[in-house]
Formats: C-alpha cells, structure tokens, sequence
C-alpha cells in the first residue's frame, strides 16, 4: 500500500522543479506579495509534541478565492532523543524539498523567503487542504530522517497572527546566524558540503564554511556539523578540507575535490571570496546576487525581496536567470545574506570597498557590519537611478573605488577603416561565445539577423 494512497494527487521526486505559472495557480501563498511569510523548524521536548498533529490557524486552502494570495507561516516542531538545536536549520531546508514532491504544489526559497503555489489542475483533483500538504511532510519526514521521532505542523494563515509570530521568528534565524560570527575558516577542523540543491542546479554543491554561509542563508557551519553527524551519507556531508592553497583567495584542495567529485567533472575549482575567475557556484536559491558594474568598476548587490530594477537596469528576476544553475559565473555572484556580516565577504574583490550600489532595505539589515568609513558611500535606489548618476555620486562621496579609476590608463580612440556589408542573409548560430568586458555571452540555437554589418580595422 502506498504511504499516499489517502492524498488525492501523486506524491514523488519527479515533480521536482515543476514550476506553478500564473495562469495555472489556484492560489499563492507568501512570495513577493506578502510582506510577512515563514517556515521555521524548532525543537522541543518529546513529551511537548502530540505526534502527527496538523493544526491550521486562519483559512484553508477550500476556503480561499481562486487566484488569490495569502501571508503563509509553517510552523514545525520536532523531537527526538538525538535531535538538536543545530538539526533546526537542517530539518527546515528539507520542507521545500518534500512540499516540491507533491504533485502541482511549487515551494520556491527558504525561511522569510517563501513562495508557494497550488495549481488548479491540482486543487481539482481535491488537494484542497492543508491537512493533506501536513500529511504528506510529516510522513516524509518521518521516513526520510529517522531521528525525528515526533513531529507537528501548524499552518498559519490569519495574516495578523503570521506577522505576529514572523517578528520571533525572524529572532530565531538572527539568534541561529549568530552562533558562527567569531569562527573563522582557518580555526574549522573541516567544512560541510550541501548538494540538495541539484535537483534544479545540477552543478551545483555549496561548501558551506563558518565565514561562507550556505548561498540560501538557511544552513550554517554549525548546521552543517549537525547534519553530517545524524545523516553522514546525505546530502550535507563532511568536507575534508585538505591542502590550502591560497587563505585569502579560499582555496582549498579539499574544496576542490569535492567540487570535482559532485559536478561531475564540470567544475573543478573553488575560490571561497570572490565573485570573480573561480567564484562559488550558485544555485537558484541565493538570497542576494553580487553583480559586477564594469562602468564604474565597482559591485552591486540585489536581495530576493527587491521590488525595483537595479542600477544596471535590471530586475532580480532577470538577473537571477543569467546566475542561477550551479553555474560559475564570472561576476555574477550568489550569495546570502549572512555571508555578507562575514569579514570575509568578498575579501578577493576589496570586500565592501567594492561594493558601490545596493537596495536601501538590505543596506539597512547589514549596515552593522559595513566599515563606518564606507557605510555612507554606498549608493541606494534612493540615491540614483542609472549608471551615470552613480559614477557622479561615487566621485562626489570619495568611494574608495574611485582610486581604481585613476589606476586604468585612460583610453585613445583607434584610427579605424571600415567597410560596409550589405545584404547579410540570416545566419544560425550556436554555441558561439563573444567575449567582452570579462563576460562570456554564449548563443545557443539563436538567428541573427542584421540590416548591415561593420567590419572594422583597428590601428593601435
Ligand atoms: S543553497 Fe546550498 S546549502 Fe542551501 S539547500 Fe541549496 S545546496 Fe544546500
């Protein structure tokens, strides 16, 4: 007998990575809609939990409107004789994977982060409470992660309640992130590899070390410790981390091995603080993108939550396509928020004396921990709205990056000759890589077709 036989839709792996469009959701809860929204997994004692409960605190899902969004929090407690406080982190990453096993539900992100969506197709077929989604997390749990021996859930959907029970819970994610401020990589006998993500990143693996947090900002070192040690064949695991190479670049040949081992062979090298040649791989789920300004030379932050498009002119979205994957992207960098209180964060690139644009809200959560000298330099989307601004703002405030202005010789325009072709015939193109400015744009499968093409001589 199947272990879903009373759930009206499939449950498995394969619905993975299925994405719930708008058209074809029945409703949203959480996303970038809702202010207030959490999942949060705590601890208690085993004789606190009623095994298998599921309460609901506000409307179901039968009672919603169809094409509606709600606030959403997922409140889980476990117990167990060998469950931790450090598993917290672990047990809660583990929700977005198993809500994904479920047939037409999409759980998208981590934390105060979360976005999920119910498609119709699903809702028709009588998925229409949340005491089923309970259901089927509970006794995935239960079966996958065999340290848990009692588990509740409680679904919270009464938007007053969620934004009074957000405001602790954000306390408990600062109390945990905490825990590993004064660590350094250099102290840590080992570090923890995460590869949960390779169901939509499939190069993806994190190495996850007190001063690198986790890309999705939800595991710590110490999370990672405490995982390893329960589930030691998981996918958080050990990293022996060998050799290092390099301490400032954050090279490890520990690092790299494993790089080596979980990519497949895709990816070979790992350069812990930087967002430049070896950078982390990122995966889908980062919390904030670090992006290379090649007009000012200089780095901008986007956090997931940012409404607005970015001083490049682009939205989250957008430029979370282009870096998301498990990729390596030179200059496009996927990062957490923690790692950003890390006095490691980005040290390769001149850590925050690079940083030169970022949203005001997220300047505001971490501005404890940008140097007093640099904090007001750093320009928001209240400060300026494109590039040239920016570059008059930076000279004007004295950004430290200015000074890497007068380190590039300045540019003569070259005598050219050029020669017109008219008649271009459109012309298929693949996998062809144009490189410039320290990008690489690969077209795949695309048409070109242009009115005119100028082929020009440049004379040094
Ligand atoms: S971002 Fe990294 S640590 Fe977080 S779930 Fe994905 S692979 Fe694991």
């Amino acid at each position: 007998m199947s272990m879903f036989e009373d759930i009206p839709v499939d449950v498995g792996v394969i619905y993975e990575g299925e994405r719930v469009r708008r058209h074809a959701m029945y409703v949203e809860l959480g996303g970038p809609k809702q202010e207030h929204k959490f999942e949060v997994v705590r601890v208690k004692d085993l004789d606190e939990i009623e095994d298998e409960k599921i309460m609901m605190i506000g409307p179901d899902i039968k009672d919603m409107e169809e094409g509606s969004t709600h606030p959403l929090g997922i409140y889980v407690e476990v117990a167990g004789k060998d469950v931790e406080e450090d598993l917290e982190g672990v047990i809660e990453r583990r929700i977005h994977e198993y809500s994904n096993y479920i047939e037409g539900l999409m759980h998208l992100n981590q934390r105060y982060d979360i976005w999920l969506r119910l498609n119709k197709k699903s809702f028709q077929k009588g998925l229409n409470s949340f005491d089923m989604i309970g259901k089927v997390l509970l006794r995935l749990f239960k079966s996958e992660l065999s340290f848990i021996e009692k588990m509740q859930v409680t679904f919270i959907t009464d938007p007053e309640k969620v934004r009074e029970m957000w405001k602790e819970v954000m306390e408990t994610y600062e109390a945990r992130d905490a825990k590993a401020r004064g660590m350094k990589d250099e102290e840590a006998d080992a570090f923890y590899g995460c590869t949960l993500c390779q169901s939509f990143a499939p190069t993806h693996c994190c190495v996850i070390t007190p001063q690198r947090y986790a890309n999705c900002g939800a595991i710590s070192w110490f999370d990672g410790r405490a995982a390893a040690r329960v589930d030691p064949k998981g996918p958080i695991f050990t990293i022996d981390k060998g050799e290092c190479i390099d301490p400032f670049k954050g090279e490890y040949t520990g690092g790299n091995a494993v790089l080596k081992e979980k990519t497949l062979g895709e990816i070979s090298r790992v350069w812990l603080y930087t967002a430049f040649d070896y950078p982390h791989t990122s995966c889908g789920c980062f919390e904030a993108i670090a992006f290379y300004i090649p007009e000012v030379d200089g780095l901008g932050i986007v956090h997931r939550g940012f409404e607005g498009t970015t001083i490049n002119g682009l939205p989250f979205s957008t430029m979370a396509d282009s870096t998301a994957g498990g990729r390596q992207m030179d200059g496009f960098h996927g990062i957490s928020i923690e790692y950003m209180r890390s006095p490691k964060f980005l040290q390769v690139d001149e850590g925050w004396n690079r940083i030169v644009w970022m949203p005001a809200s997220i300047k505001e959560r971490v501005k404890d921990f940008i140097p007093k000298d640099v904090v007001d330099k750093i320009a928001t989307e209240s400060d300026v709205n494109t590039t040239d601004e920016l570059k008059t703002f930076l000279e004007k405030v004295e950004h430290p990056v200015v000074e890497r202005w007068k380190a590039v010789p300045v540019e003569v325009a070259p005598e050219v000759e050029e020669v017109e072709v008219a008649a271009v015939p459109e012309v298929p193109v693949s996998g062809v890589p144009i490189a410039a400015g320290g990008f690489k744009i690969i077209f795949k499968d695309a048409k070109i077709h242009a009115k005119k093409v100028i082929i020009r001589r440049v004379e040094k």
